[in-house]
C-alpha cells in the first residue's frame, strides 16, 4: 500500500474516531435532556395529582393552602424548565437537530421542548404570575356571576383576561392573527384560518341539515329514559362499561366529580372521574364512556417514553378524537346497545323491560336544540362550538367589545340554533374556559369531532366485520387499531402526519359530514 493510501486511511480513522467522539457527547447530552424532562414530569404528575384530589376528595377548607401548594410547584417547574443551564443544553441540541444529525425518535423529543421551551421563555415570570393570579380570581368571580346570572360580574375581569391573552400573543409572536398564538397552545400548527375553513363547511352542512331533522314528522319520545334510577348501580354498569371497553382498572380508577375528566399521572396510573343524575342512566354511561376514550389514549401511551414528548398525547383534538370515537361513534350506535341494552335491562328490570331497543336508541340520538353545549347531542353540538371560536376570535382580534358579549352571544344562538337565549347563566356564562384564560381550546371540541369520525371510518374499513364485533361485546380489535395508529406514537408525528398514516389523508369534514347523515337520516327517515 502506498503512503498516500495510508495517510488517507489513517485520516478517515481520524475523522471516524472523531465523528464517533462526537456523537457519544451527543448521546450524553440527549440523556441529560431527558434526566431533566423526567424530572419535570414528575413535578408536573404531581401537580396533576393535587388537581385531580381538588376536584374529587379535598374537603372544602383546604382550597387556600392547596392554590399555594399549586403555584409553588408551577413556579419551581418554570424556573427548572427555563434555567441557563437547560437553555445552554436544549440550545445545543437544537443545533444538531437543524444540522440534521439527530434520528426520528430524538429529533421529535428535540424539536417539541424547543418549541415549548421557545415560547415560555418568551414569556416573563411576572407575567406568568399576574396571569395565573387574574384567572384564579376569575375562576370564583365567574361562577358568582353565573349564580347570579349577571354578566356585568364577570365583565371587568373578563376584560382584564383578554387584554392579558392578547399581551400574550404579541411577546410569543404570530402569523395574520393573534388568535394563531393561542390556539397552538392546544392544538400546533393549527390557524384560525384553517379552523375556519373546516367549521363554514361544517355550518353549511349542518344549520340546513337541523333545518331538515326540525321538520320531519319523527316525533321521538325521551320521556321514555325519565325514572329513579339507583346510584350504586348506575355505579356498577358504568365501571363494567369502562372495563369492557378495554380500562384497566390496576392501572386507573373510577371516581366521582362535578365535571367529568380524566387526569393521567403516567399510563400505568390514568383516572376517570364521571358524575349521575338519579332520574337519567344515559348521562353517567355516555360521560363513563366519553372519560374511557381518554383513559385509553393515556394507557396506550408507552411507558418507556414517559417523560419525553415521545410519551405524550399528541393534542387536544386527537385526544378529543378518542373520547369522542368511544362516546359517540361506538357508545350511541345500535350495535353497541345491541350487546349492552339486555344488559341495561338486567341492572334495571322495572324500567327498561317495557321500552324496545329501537326506541331507546332513538331517544338517546334525539336531536333537539338547546341552551347548554356540554348537553347538546352530536348534531347541533358542532353548532355551539363555532359560535364560540366566532366569538372568542374576534374578542381576541379586538373587532368587538366584551360589553356587547350577552347580545352577540343570543344573536348567535338565535341565528344557530333558532332558540332565545333566557338569561346570561344558561348563555354567555355557561362555559367555565375563558374565566380560566384558555382561549383557543373550544375548536378542539370539533377537531376532534371530525378527526373521529375519519379515524373510525378508516377503522371500519380495516377491521372485518368491526360492527359485529362491537354488536357481540368485542371491542379490543378497534382498541388495537387505536393504539397500533394512534396511541403508541406518542407525540412522534405532527396531527397531519398521523392522521395521514392511519387514514390515507388529512383532516377532513367529509367522513363527520357522511356520518351524521347516514345515520340521522336513518333515525328521522330523511331522504337523502
Ligand atoms: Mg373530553
Amino acid at each position: 500500500m502506498s503512503a498516500v493510501a495510508l495517510a488517507e486511511e489513517d485520516e478517515v480513522r481520524v475523522r471516524f474516531s472523531a465523528l464517533r467522539q462526537k456523537q457519544f457527547v451527543l448521546m450524553d447530552k440527549f440523556s441529560e435532556l431527558k434526566a431533566r424532562l423526567l424530572e419535570l414530569t414528575h413535578l408536573s404528575s404531581s401537580t396533576a395529582l393535587l388537581h385531580w384530589d381538588l376536584e374529587t376528595y379535598m374537603p372544602k377548607r383546604g382550597a387556600a393552602a392547596r392554590a399555594r401548594s399549586l403555584s409553588s410547584l408551577a413556579a419551581v417547574i418554570h424556573d427548572k424548565f427555563t434555567s441557563p443551564e437547560f437553555e445552554k443544553l436544549i440550545t445545543e441540541l437544537k443545533s444538531n437537530l437543524d444540522k440534521g444529525l439527530l434520528g426520528e425518535a430524538e429529533a421529535c423529543v428535540v424539536r417539541e421542548i424547543w418549541r415549548d421551551f421557545s415560547r415560555e421563555k418568551k414569556l416573563p415570570r411576572e407575567f406568568i404570575e399576574e396571569l395565573s393570579l387574574t384567572t384564579a380570581e376569575a375562576h370564583h368571580i365567574w361562577a358568582e356571576a353565573r349564580r347570579k346570572s349577571d354578566f356585568s360580574v364577570f365583565r371587568p375581569k373578563l376584560e382584564k383576561i383578554i387584554e392579558l391573552k392578547r399581551k400574550e400573543a404579541e411577546l410569543v409572536g404570530y402569523k395574520n392573527s393573534p388568535y394563531n398564538a393561542l390556539i397552538d397552545v392546544y392544538e400546533k400548527d393549527a390557524t384560525a384560518e384553517e379552523v375556519s375553513i373546516l367549521f363554514e363547511e361544517l355550518k353549511n352542512f349542518l344549520v340546513p341539515f337541523l333545518k331538515k331533522i326540525e321538520s320531519s314528522k319523527k316525533n321521538i319520545d325521551t320521556e321514555i329514559l325519565k325514572g329513579d334510577y339507583d346510584i350504586g348501580k348506575q355505579r356498577e354498569l358504568s365501571r363494567e362499561i369502562a372495563e369492557k371497553i378495554g380500562f384497566d382498572f390496576e392501572k386507573g380508577r373510577f371516581d366521582e366529580s362535578t365535571h367529568p375528566f380524566t387526569s393521567g399521572f403516567n399510563p400505568e396510573d390514568v383516572r376517570i372521574t364521571t358524575r349521575f343524575d338519579k332520574r337519567d342512566v344515559f348521562p353517567a354511561i355516555s360521560s363513563t364512556i366519553h372519560e374511557a376514550g381518554h383513559a385509553l389514549y393515556e394507557q396506550g401511551l408507552k411507558v418507556k417514553h414517559f417523560g419525553t414528548p415521545l410519551g405524550e398525547s399528541r393534542s387536544l383534538g386527537i385526544h378529543e378524537s378518542q373520547s369522542g370515537l368511544w362516546e359517540n361513534l361506538v357508545g350511541k350506535s345500535l350495535p353497541f346497545w345491541k350487546y349492552w341494552y339486555p344488559r341495561l335491562g338486567e341492572f334495571f328490570p322495572e324500567h327498561f323491560s317495557k321500552i324496545s331497543l329501537g326506541d331507546f336508541y332513538k331517544a338517546i340520538n334525539v336531536v333537539r336544540p338547546s341552551l347548554i353545549r356540554t348537553e347538546a347531542d352530536e348534531v347541533t353540538y358542532g353548532l355551539h362550538v363555532l359560535l364560540r371560536f366566532e366569538i372568542e376570535k374576534d374578542l381576541i382580534e379586538g373587532s368587538i367589545e366584551v360589553g356587547d358579549l350577552p347580545e352577540i352571544w343570543n344573536q348567535k344562538t338565535e341565528e344557530l340554533l333558532g332558540i332565545k337565549v333566557p338569561d346570561d347563566a344558561r348563555g354567555v356564562l355557561q362555559d367555565v374556559h375563558w374565566s380560566g384564560g384558555s382561549f383557543g381550546y373550544f375548536p378542539t371540541y370539533t377537531i376532534g369531532n371530525l378527526y373521529a369520525a375519519q379515524f373510525y371510518s378508516a377503522a371500519k374499513s380495516q377491521i372485518l366485520d368491526l360492527e359485529e364485533e362491537i354488536a357481540g361485546g368485542q371491542f379490543g380489535h378497534l382498541l388495537e387499531w387505536l393504539r397500533k395508529n394512534i396511541h403508541i406514537h406518542g407525540k412522534l408525528y405532527s396531527q397531519d402526519e398521523l392522521v395521514t398514516r392511519a387514514t390515507g389523508e388529512k383532516l377532513s369534514s367529509k367522513y363527520f359530514i357522511d356520518y351524521i347523515t347516514k345515520k340521522y337520516g336513518e333515525i328521522y327517515g330523511l331522504k337523502t
